[in-house]
């Protein structure tokens, strides 16, 4: 590969994952929260979650979704978070962990990767104005 071909190609793939983080939000935006979750799952190359509304037994009722590992599932405190960005995937960061790995994450670690998306739609709603 030529040195140009692969600077072409290494300014890219930052742009393309920009791309995807921001059609992420969009989706969820949109409603389409499930859909949104297929493309992460297919991305991270994990199972898919299972997606409902409720709160679960012994868990403060002041945070707006949950996830439960033993259920594979992330439950939204009301409807509407399942169509908050930040909200879901925060959860998802939960469920990416906690099914590669023995530990489900952080609140750091999962609000930082949901803001990390939130900030590729931003950067890219700024880009294209609508
Ligand atoms: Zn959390």
């Amino acid at each position: 590969m030529k040195r140009a071909e692969a600077e072409r190609i290494g300014e890219a793939l930052p742009i393309l994952e920009g791309r995807f983080k921001a059609r992420v939000v969009a989706m969820i935006l949109d409603s389409k929260t499930e859909m949104a979750l297929e493309m992460l799952c297919n991305r991270y190359h994990v199972s898919v979650p299972k997606l409902g509304v409720g709160v679960l037994k012994g868990r403060t009722k002041r945070v707006a979704a949950v996830y439960s590992l033993q259920r594979r599932e992330i439950l939204a405190a009301r409807r509407e978070y399942l169509y908050d960005p930040f909200v879901m995937i925060h959860e998802f960061y939960h469920h990416l962990r906690s099914v590669s790995g023995k530990h489900r994450g952080t609140e750091k670690q999962a609000d930082r990767f949901a803001i990390d998306f939130i900030d590729a739609y931003r950067a890219a709603v700024k880009q294209t104005p609508v």
